[in-house]
C-alpha cells in the first residue's frame, strides 16, 4: 500500500468494525440472542462463541461462528480493547490451527533413539506416569534442582509454575532473555517499573527504534500506530531495514546496527545544552541531572554522526522537534531489545530522554503502569512451597548479579547444560516452548538436549523441539480449551472451548494438575477440573462461570485506580533514576553512557532478523494458510551487494557465521543498509512432524552466535555477522 492507500483500507475497517460494533454485539449481551443475523443463524445450526485468540500472546477477543460442530469463521470481538473487532492474518488463520493434520492427536512416548522421529501411542495414564516416574527418578538421585522447567508467555503460566515450585526446582526459564531484558532493565532501573504504557492516541510526536508495529503485531497497538499515522502525527523510525513500519513513517533514519545509543545521548546533549528540558519535572521528580549533563557533554551530533552515520543536522533538527511537541511525545520504550551488548545503555538512554521532557502520565506521554492496573483474580489456597535448593542453572544472580530473578538468561541455562557446571541438568520439562529454534547456536541446544535423560515437551503440535523429546503431552488447541481468566483493566475476558476437543488432547491446565497429581503434589494445584478453577479465580466477583462463559466478558462496576497520589517511583531513591542507584553500587557508571558495538570485518555483514505480519515467532510457519501469504523467509541482501555476488532475488545464496551455515533464498532490495542482511526469523524447522513448514526457508538460530549482555542477560542476537556468497 501506499501511505494513502493504507490510511483509506483504515478508515474502511474503522467503519466496517464500528457496523459490526452497533448492529450486532451489545457490550455483555449474549451475543446470540441480540441480532437478527445470529437468530435467523440460530436455525441453521449456527452458534457464535467468544474466546480469546493465541496465534501470538497479545490475547484479541474472538468470536467463532460455529455450524454444526465445526469452527467455519473467527471475527473480531468489538468489544474487547485489545482488538475492537479486528484479527489480524494470524488470528484468522486460527481455525488451520485447530484442523491441521499436523495435530498432535494422543500422548506419544518415544520409540527410537532421541530425534529419531519414532514415537508410539500411549494413553494419557502411561504418558502421565511415565514422566512422574522419570521426573521423580531424577529428584531422588540428584536433587528437584536437575530438573529444569520451560515455558512461554501464557494465560496458564502461573500454573506451571506452581507445579515447579511444588517440585524445588530453582530452574526456570522464560525466553525474555531472547526478547526484551534489556528494555525491560532499562526501564526498571530508570522508573522502577519495566514497562509503562504509551498514549498513541495524544501522542504528537513519536520516535521508533526497533518497535515494528505493522509487521511485529500487537493488534490494538498496532491500530493506534496507523491511526497516529492517518492523523499526520510525525512518527520517525531509526532502522537499518526499510521496515513497513519505517514505509508508514513520516522520517526513516536508516541507522547503522548498535548506533542507536549515539543518536540519543546526541538528543540528550542537544536538549540539555539548549535547554530545551523541563526543568520542574526533573528537579521534582527525578535525580541525577547534573551527572547525565556532565556526561553527554562530549556527545555531540557531529561525534554521533560518525558512529550512527545519521548527519548532525537531522539530530538536532529531531531533538528540538522532539521537545518542543513535549510532554505529548514519546522515544518508545521498544520491545524486542536482544540486539547489541549495549541495547540496555540504549534503552536507559530512551528512558532518560522521555524523562527530560517530562511526559510521564501526561496526555501523549508514557503511562505509568498504576494506571494499567487491573482487578485481581482470586487465586489457589496451597501449602508453602518448599524451599528450592541450589543456585540457578541460569547464572542469575551469581553470575549475572544485576539481572532482575524475574526474567532469567535461558541461553545460559542450556549452555550450563552442555559444561555440567555449576551442577549438571538431567531433565527438561517444556511447556509450549521451542528452545531449538529461538536460541542461539541451534546445534548447541540439540547437543544439551540428546545429553539429558529426559525431555518431556507439551504442545499442540510437534515442534523442532517436541523432536527431541521422550513423551510429548499433545495439548487441546486455543479454540478447544479453557485457561486462566484475563483481567484487563476493570473487565474479566474468558478463553474456553468453542468446540469439544478434536483429539486425545487436554487443556495445559488439566495437564499440570495431572502431572502434579501422580508426583504427590496435588495439594499445590487443589482443582477438580478448568471450571473448578476457573469458579475459584470469579470468587470475589457477583458473575457465575455460566454468565461470563454467555456473554465473553465481564465488567466489574465501581473500579478504580487511585489518581489521587502523587508520582511514586519503586527506585532505591524514590525518584525517576537518570542516575541509577544499582548501577552505582555494582561500580559501574550510573548515568546512560556510549558503549562501542562491534563492527564486522571487511566482506561480512551484520545479520538482523525480525517479524513478518504473517507469522508468530516460532508457532505459525506450519499453518499452512499463513504459509499461502507467506511461504518462507529470504535473506535480504542490498542491490550493491547482490550484484558483487551475481545473484537475484529467489536465486539460493548461503550465509556463514563463527557458528553455522545456511541456505536460503536472496530478496534483493534497496530498503536495507549495504552492510546488512535480513531474515525473518522462525523459519528452517527441523522437526519432520511440521509438514507444510518442514525444512521451508532457514532458521537464525543456526548462525546467531551466544552472546550475552552481563547487565540485562539479554541475547545480543545482532552481534552476529555474515558472509554471503551464491549457492
Ligand atoms: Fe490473534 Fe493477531 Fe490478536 Fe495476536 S494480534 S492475538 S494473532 S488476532
Amino acid at each position: 500500500f501506499s501511505r494513502r492507500q493504507f490510511i483509506k483500507g483504515t478508515a474502511a475497517t474503522a467503519a466496517l468494525g464500528a457496523a459490526v460494533g452497533a448492529g450486532l454485539l451489545r457490550p455483555g449481551s449474549n451475543l446470540a440472542q441480540n441480532s437478527s443475523l445470529h437468530n435467523s443463524d440460530l436455525a441453521k445450526g449456527v452458534k457464535y462463541v467468544t474466546t480469546i485468540c493465541e496465534q501470538c500472546v497479545w490475547r484479541c477477543g474472538v468470536i467463532a461462528k460455529v455450524e454444526n460442530g465445526v469452527v467455519k469463521m473467527l471475527e473480531g470481538n468489538p468489544n474487547h480493547p485489545n482488538n475492537s473487532g479486528r484479527l489480524c492474518p494470524r488470528g484468522n488463520a486460527g481455525i488451520e490451527t485447530l484442523y491441521s493434520p499436523d495435530r498432535i492427536k494422543f500422548p506419544l512416548i518415544r520409540a527410537g533413539a532421541r530425534g529419531s522421529g519414532l514415537w508410539r501411542r500411549a494413553s494419557w495414564d502411561e504418558a502421565l506416569n511415565y514422566t512422574a516416574e522419570q521426573m521423580t527418578k531424577i529428584k531422588e538421585k540428584y536433587g528437584a534442582k536437575a530438573m529444569m522447567f520451560n515455558s512461554t508467555d501464557n494465560l496458564s503460566q502461573p500454573f506451571f509454575e506452581i507445579l515447579l515450585k511444588a517440585y524445588g526446582t530453582p530452574n526456570y526459564g522464560t525466553q525474555r532473555s531472547l526478547c526484551f531484558n534489556a528494555m525491560t532493565t532499562g526501564f526498571l532501573y530508570t522508573y522502577g517499573v519495566p514497562q509503562p504504557g504509551t498514549d498513541y492516541s495524544n501522542c504528537k510526536y513519536m520516535i521508533f527504534t526497533g518497535r515494528n508495529l505493522a509487521e511485529g503485531i500487537s493488534n490494538s497497538e498496532t491500530q493506534e500506530m496507523i491511526e497516529m499515522v492517518a492523523k499526520g502525527v510525525k512518527v520517525v523510525v531509526l532502522d537499518p531495514r526499510f521496515s513497513k513500519t519505517a514505509s508508514k513513517a513520516t522520517e526513516w533514519l536508516p541507522v547503522r546496527p548498535g548506533t542507536d545509543l549515539a543518536f540519543f545521548l546526541a538528543m540528550i546533549h542537544v536538549i540539555i545544552k539548549e535547554k530545551l528540558y523541563n526543568p520542574e519535572f526533573v528537579n521534582k521528580y527525578s535525580q541525577g541531572f547534573e551527572d547525565l549533563a556532565a556526561e553527554v557533554q562530549e556527545y555531540t551530533p557531529e561525534w554521533a554522526e560518525k558512529k550512527c552515520e545519521i548527519p548532525a543536522e537531522t539530530i538536532e533538527r529531531i531533538a528540538r522537534e522532539f521537545a518542543a511537541a513535549a510532554p505529548a511525545a514519546i522515544a518508545h520504550p521498544n520491545w524486542r531489545t536482544s540486539n547489541f551488548v549495549n541495547s540496555f545503555q540504549n534503552e536507559r538512554a530512551i528512558a532518560v530522554l522521555n524523562v527530560l521532557i517530562g511526559n510521564w502520565a501526561q496526555p501523549g506521554g508514557l503511562i505509568p503502569d498504576q494506571e494499567l492496573n487491573t482487578v485481581k483474580l482470586g487465586v489457589l489456597s496451597h501449602p508453602p512451597f518448599p524451599a528450592a535448593q541450589g543456585i540457578r542453572l541460569d547464572g542469575v544472580p551469581w553470575q549475572y548479579p544485576m539481572v532482575p530473578l524475574a526474567y532469567g538468561v535461558i541461553q545460559t541455562m542450556r549452555d550450563n547444560i552442555l559444561t555440567g557446571k555449576p551442577y549438571e541438568a538431567k531433565g527438561w520439562l517444556i511447556s509450549r516452548q521451542n528452545p531449538v529454534l529461538s536460541i542461539p547456536e541451534r546445534q548447541k541446544t540439540i547437543n544439551a538436549l540428546m545429553k539429558l535423560d529426559f525431555v518431556g515437551v507439551i504442545d499442540i503440535q510437534a515442534s523442532d523441539t517436541a523432536y527431541y523429546a521422550d513423551v510429548i503431552l499433545p495439548e487441546s488447541s486455543y479454540l478447544e480449551r479453557f485457561d486462566g481468566l484475563i483481567p484487563i483493566k476493570n473487565k474479566l475476558f474468558i478463553r474456553q472451548p468453542v468446540i469439544e476437543p478434536l483429539y486425545e488432547t487436554k487443556s495445559s491446565l488439566m495437564i499440570y494438575k495431572e502431572l502434579a497429581d501422580k508426583l504427590g503434589l496435588g495439594e499445590f494445584l487443589p482443582y477438580q477440573d478448568e471450571k473448578d478453577l476457573l469458579r475459584k479465580q470469579l470468587e470475589a466477583f457477583p458473575v457465575t462461570l455460566e454468565e461470563l462463559q454467555q456473554a465473553g466478558h465481564y465488567e466489574v462496576e465501581n473500579f478504580r485506580v487511585d489518581h489521587s497520589k502523587d508520582f511514586e517511583f519503586q527506585t532505591s531513591s524514590g525518584k525517576i533514576e537518570i542516575s541509577s542507584s544499582i548501577m552505582a553500587q555494582m561500580g559501574k557508571k550510573a548515568v546512560p553512557t556510549w558503549s562501542e558495538p562491534p563492527r564486522p570485518d571487511k566482506d561480512h555483514y551484520y545479520l538482523l532478523t525480525g517479524k513478518t505480519a504473517q507469522h508468530t515467532q516460532m508457532f505459525t510457519q506450519n499453518n499452512r494458510w499463513l504459509l499461502e501469504v507467506f511461504p518462507e523467509n529470504r535473506a535480504w541482501l542490498h542491490t550493491s551487494v547482490a550484484a558483487k555476488i551475481g545473484v537475484k532475488s529467489n536465486d539460493e545464496v548461503v550465509l556463514e557465521s563463527e557458528v553455522g551455515k545456511v541456505s536460503i533464498k536472496a530478496y534483493v532490495t534497496e530498503g536495507i543498509r549495504p552492510d546488512c542482511i535480513f531474515m525473518v526469523g522462525g523459519f528452517g524447522h527441523v522437526s519432520k512432524g511440521l509438514k507444510a513448514a518442514y525444512s521451508l526457508g532457514a532458521s537464525d538460530s543456526a548462525l546467531h552466535k551466544t552472546v550475552t549482555d552481563p547487565i540485562s542477560g539479554s541475547s545480543a542476537l545482532s552481534e552476529t555477522f555474515v558472509t554471503v556468497s551464491k549457492a
